[in-house]
């Protein structure tokens, strides 16, 4: 089974009609079936830069989540952990972008009361939550204001706080505040590779002693810098995360529709290829198991209760 922490695919879908019961895209309904999903988070990923106002197009978004979900024979809108079951596969609807909520609590409580239970605090922009650490020209800048507020409604209402993308010391500033565990849904080990999008040792560590989990994201720039995302480079972010923090931090969180290389798990339903790779490195099947839905959902029990 998988509990796969982000995707991109409704967001390509808003833009160019397809359909989430059958495409070309990394995810679809097919796929997912195939590959034995058992929860999926689905990014509404907006593009500030490239909307009027990203709380309506984040609806609009929501609104085509809702109707293909609503066209699905397998997938189920999940909101709390109880919604998780292994008899349909659990859509969980996420933002990516903070500046979605255009600096008002009123809308963090209209998204949550859509269904949304965790969202990326900020994308490659910075926003009334905080800055990203794109270029690291903003790394040791903390959280705003209003990001403090932010991490502790989402604590209040049960949601996750996901600090991809995120400055360092925006991510500090929730390790700090947030009373929950924290996730950082779709990044890698920057010890393997040297990226602003990947984690230091010490954060993978308190991630970790917070509780919470690092999903591996796939992306060939955040693997190791080269054109081809290799099997072979997610399993060396898997084995060094794991020799420096244990098994528990870990999860997935590919980045299946928002990401452009070329991969060699080309898509959601050839995930089979990590986990025979895993085998070989001498991975047990429970040790598998806590990566590919254990872990995740261990968290998400944790943290979000309806
Ligand atoms: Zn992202």
């Amino acid at each position: 089974m998988i509990f796969d922490l982000h995707c991109d695919t409704i967001s390509r879908i808003y833009h160019d009609g397809t359909q989430l019961r059958s495409n070309d895209y990394h995810i679809d309904e097919e796929k997912l079936v195939k590959t034995k999903s058992l929860a999926q988070f689905f990014a509404m990923f907006v593009d500030m830069k490239k909307v009027a106002d990203p709380f309506v197009t984040c609806n609009e978004m929501m609104d085509v989540f809702d109707r293909e979900v609503a066209k699905s024979e397998h997938i189920r809108q999940g909101r709390g952990a109880s919604d998780i079951s292994d008899e349909h596969i659990t859509g969980i609807l996420t933002i990516e972008e903070g500046g979605c909520l255009k600096g008002k609590m009123e809308n963090l409580i209209h998204f949550y009361e859509r269904g949304v239970r965790s969202i990326v605090l900020t994308w490659n922009y910075e926003n009334e939550i905080g800055y990203p650490n794109y270029e690291y020209t903003h790394q040791h800048d903390g959280l705003k204001p209003f990001g403090i507020e932010v991490v502790k409604k989402m604590n209040e209402l049960g949601m996750l706080v996901d600090t991809s993308h995120l400055s360092d010391g925006g991510f500090y500033d929730c390790i700090k505040y947030s009373t929950a565990p924290i996730i950082a849904s779709h990044s890698n080990a920057r010890a393997v590779h040297n990226h602003a999008r990947n984690l230091t040792d010490d954060m993978i560590l308190k991630l970790r002693d917070k509780g919470g989990v690092m999903g591996i994201n796939f992306c060939s720039a955040f693997l190791d810098g080269s054109n081809l995302s290799k099997v072979s480079s997610i399993v060396e972010h898997i084995k060094y995360v794991k020799n420096l923090a244990g098994i528990d931090v870990l999860a997935l969180g590919a980045d299946y529709d928002g990401i452009g290389c070329d991969l060699e798990i080309s898509d959601i339903s050839k995930m089979y290829l990590l986990e025979d790779a895993l085998k070989k490195e001498g991975f047990t099947s429970d040790e598998i198991d806590r990566i590919f839905y254990k872990n995740a959902l261990r968290v998400y029990k944790e943290v979000v209760k309806k």
